[in-house]
């Protein structure tokens, strides 16, 4: 498409943000509009997976991702026992590839910075309605913006737009959430892995490097506390101690890095949706990120799906003459490769996250060695890495990329070398475990 469109965008979260800093390199008009007064990271920091570092690379920004990031080799969950549930690493689908555990701070500054339109932000502006052209935008404050050749819905996973495309399949909140926050590094001793440890599947703590943000150089992990969401109301009532006591049972390294955690309002209350759409736009309105396709975080794959919705969408807009067959175009190529994740995260969400005990049981029996099986294994790599497509298919990685990424990652290892850490010592309790 040659011509030059006027283009709104509601929402500036990651696919807001990535669709913005795009479509402005395109000379697109490009508007924003995002409805807290202060637009900012909300939660505490998530894994980018090769599929998401490598839409990262595409805009010139996997330096800077690499700078600020945390290098992740393994992911891996056990018991407090000790025993293994989980274990995987990405040298097992390609020894050069990795994911990056990043604070969100630090992604939505680099998207930030990139974006060469800043003063197209119109903050404090929650869209409230869009007409029936689908083509123009009212505010919270009753004033109407457009008309637009395009209305891009990245407002997320609640989206108020989501219902006006009409394509609604499934849109519901999981009943578990959690509560998440950053917590310094200090000499926690799996620099480059996700570590979380299960009882059963009633209780998950996780703990996830992901380094630091612009303006401030104390290395980070992001740490997870599953718990159903009308949970809530009574863990803020029992007060820190009694939890932070649990988590003393049950990890006590992970308490240590709760050590500066003195009230309950320092952790964030997160919880997520399951929605499916049949379609992802009508007439001028499309959705992206969140917006198109909400899924638990049990794959850590939201913030990469909306970095390649908005590759896809740019491309789709490049590629086609008119605006009608490039949405048709993006919709296929992204909805091609999303359902898969949306249909093992609505499966695995119980397994981590329910009262199931005997689901739990027979994951912690079944998952490692699922993981080992010929097919199987590569598939979970895929699958976690972002890199499936379809039932049988793989999302190709650039050669470059992936070049870029090992050569990168390679001479940050050098760096870090050259700073010691000491390690703790692995946790010898073994805290009763429901088996019903
Ligand atoms: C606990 C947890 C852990 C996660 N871990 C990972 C992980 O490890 N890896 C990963 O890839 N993903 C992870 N995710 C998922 C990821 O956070 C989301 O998929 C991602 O943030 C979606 O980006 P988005 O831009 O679509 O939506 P959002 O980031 O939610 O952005 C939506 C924006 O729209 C704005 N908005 C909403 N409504 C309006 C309106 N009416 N008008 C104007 N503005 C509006 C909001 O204020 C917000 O700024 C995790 C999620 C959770 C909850």
């Amino acid at each position: 498409m040659s011509k030059a469109l006027d283009i709104a965008i509601v929402g500036y979260g990651t696919a807001g943000q990535a669709l913005a800093v795009l479509l402005t390199r395109d000379d697109h008009r490009v508007q924003v509009f995002e409805q807290a007064p202060t637009p900012g990271p909300v939660g505490a920091g998530f894994l980018l997976q090769p599929s998401g570092l490598q839409a990262l690379w595409e805009m010139q920004l996997l330096p800077q991702v690499l700078e600020h990031g945390a290098v992740v080799r393994r992911l891996y969950g056990e018991t407090p026992c000790g025993r293994a549930v989980m274990d995987m690493h990405y040298a097992g689908l390609d020894a050069r590839l990795c994911g990056v555990g990043m604070q969100r701070g630090a992604l939505f500054s680099l998207l930030d910075s990139a974006w060469q339109g800043r003063e197209a932000l119109h903050v404090d502006s929650r869209i409230v309605a869009i007409d029936e052209t689908l083509r123009r935008v009212q505010d919270h404050r009753g004033h109407w913006h457009g008309p637009f050749d395009l209305v891009i819905a990245t407002d997320g996973s609640a989206s108020g737009l989501r219902a006006q495309v009409q394509g609604t399949r499934l849109d519901r909140v999981y009943p578990w959430g959690a509560l998440w926050c950053l917590l310094p590094r200090g000499d926690w001793a799996f620099g480059d892995e996700l570590r979380q440890r299960y009882v059963a599947a009633r209780k998950m703590i996780g703990l996830l490097p992901v380094g630091t943000r612009p303006g401030d150089d104390e290395p980070r992990l992001s740490f997870f506390w599953s718990l159903p969401r009308e949970g809530f109301g009574a863990w803020e009532q029992a007060g820190l101690e009694p939890w932070l006591d649990e988590i003393e049972q049950l990890w006590p390294e992970a308490r240590q890095r709760l050590q500066g955690v003195n009230v309950q309002t320092q952790l964030a209350r997160a919880s997520y949706r399951d929605a499916v759409m049949e379609r992802w736009y009508r007439g001028r309105l499309v959705l992206a990120g969140d917006a198109a396709h909400s899924m638990s975080p049990q794959l850590g794959q939201g913030v990469n799906m909306a970095l390649l919705d908005a590759i896809a969408l740019r491309d789709a807009l490049r590629t086609e003459i008119g605006i009608d067959a490039a949405l048709a175009r993006y919709q296929g190529q992204r909805k091609a490769h999303v359902w898969l994740y949306q249909f093992w995260s609505r499966w695995l969400t119980p397994v981590f996250q329910s009262e199931r005990d005997w689901v739990a049981n027979a994951r912690d029996l079944l998952f490692k060695p699922m993981g080992r099986m010929p097919g199987g294994r590569g598939h979970m790599l895929r699958v976690l890495s972002g890199t499936q497509h379809g039932l049988f298919g793989k999302l190709a990685l650039d050669s470059a990329f992936i070049a870029d990424l090992q050569a990168a990652v390679t001479s940050g290892d050098r760096r870090h070398d050259a700073m010691p850490m000491t390690p703790l010592a692995e946790s010898a309790c073994c805290p009763t475990e429901p088996t019903s």
